[in-house]
């Protein structure tokens, strides 16, 4: 059950992305399958909702995101599909991973691994399953984590409707993300008024945070000397911060507003990330597109 006017809408801000940043087009296709694909699976909802009720505003207020309240990951709730389904768009977009991805699909279909374990085990310890997978099954590690984190984006971004559908309004001040607590992997600076708002790539969140300090360590920032620009683009830089040596991909909007995927922003601004980390600066998150070395 997919939505296709929203589907054929990606697919117009892919092409776009795709004429806007030639130079970046390989990784743009590589993705784009598993894009189109996690956005049409975060549609649907979860077979089994969390409980919203526990989830406290004060706490919220003072800056406890709502992973480290409520468990957004649900043992009981089956990923088969989902995983099976990203485990395609993922051999689509990137050919060379089909027979490392046939093999953990076929481990799934025969439900000799249940990609919920997955994510249970990143409760308790982090890629306990990954390492298990890789003694037991002969899985590689860094390929099923690939898999497991194109994943985890489908779950939280339901989550991170369902939240924010029962929350309705709440305070968040903070400069990681309000629902799961990752950093943020873009930024957007509206024309008029100039406000910033973050984006999370992890659950696909909003959120506004004020332009005066560092989303990542809270260092108060001097006006106009923070960001970084490629000559001729105005509506590209990179935010940089002195203290914590992070560095945050923006976009400024301006002129004629089409949808925007922040993700396909992101993966389609690569090149900052290139120049950034080429100047010794870190990404606030790692991506599965930003991780460089
Ligand atoms: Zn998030
Ligand atoms: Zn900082």
């Amino acid at each position: 059950m997919t939505n296709t006017n929203e589907t054929s809408e990606i697919k117009n801000i892919i092409d776009r992305a795709l004429q806007q940043n030639p130079e970046n087009k390989e990784i743009i296709k590589a993705f784009a399958p598993v894009i189109i694909m996690q956005r049409q699976l975060a549609q649907q909802s979860s077979s089994k909702k969390i409980d919203c009720s526990l989830i406290d505003k004060e706490k919220l207020k003072a800056g406890v995101p709502v992973i480290n309240q409520v468990n957004l990951f649900l043992p009981e709730e089956p990923l088969k599909e989902v995983t099976l389904s990203i485990a395609s768009a993922v051999k689509e977009g990137i050919p060379k991973l089909t027979e490392a991805i046939d093999k953990i699909s076929a481990l799934i279909q025969e439900d000799k691994i249940n990609p919920a374990d997955y994510f249970r085990a990143s409760l308790e310890s982090e890629n306990k399953t990954a390492a298990e997978w890789e003694n037991n099954l002969k899985i590689s590690p860094s390929n099923a984590s690939f898999l497991m984190s194109l994943v985890s984006r489908v779950v939280l971004e339901r989550r991170a409707k369902e939240i924010t559908e029962a929350l309705d309004k709440f305070d968040w001040e903070e400069g990681y993300c309000p629902i799961c607590g990752s950093f943020p992997s873009i930024a957007l600076i509206e024309e008029e008024g100039g406000k910033r708002f973050l984006h999370c790539s992890s659950c696909g969140q909003y959120w506004r945070f004020t332009r005066i300090s560092c989303p990542y360590c809270e260092k108060e920032t001097v006006q106009g000397m923070e960001y970084f620009y490629v000559e001729n683009k105005t509506q590209e830089a990179a935010f940089v911060c002195d203290k914590c040596k992070k560095y945050l991909v923006t976009l400024y909007r301006a002129g004629k507003v089409f949808a925007r995927d922040m993700d396909i922003s992101a993966i389609s601004l690569i090149h900052m990330d290139i120049i950034m980390q080429g100047k010794g600066y870190e990404p606030m998150t790692a991506c599965v597109w930003n991780v460089l070395s």
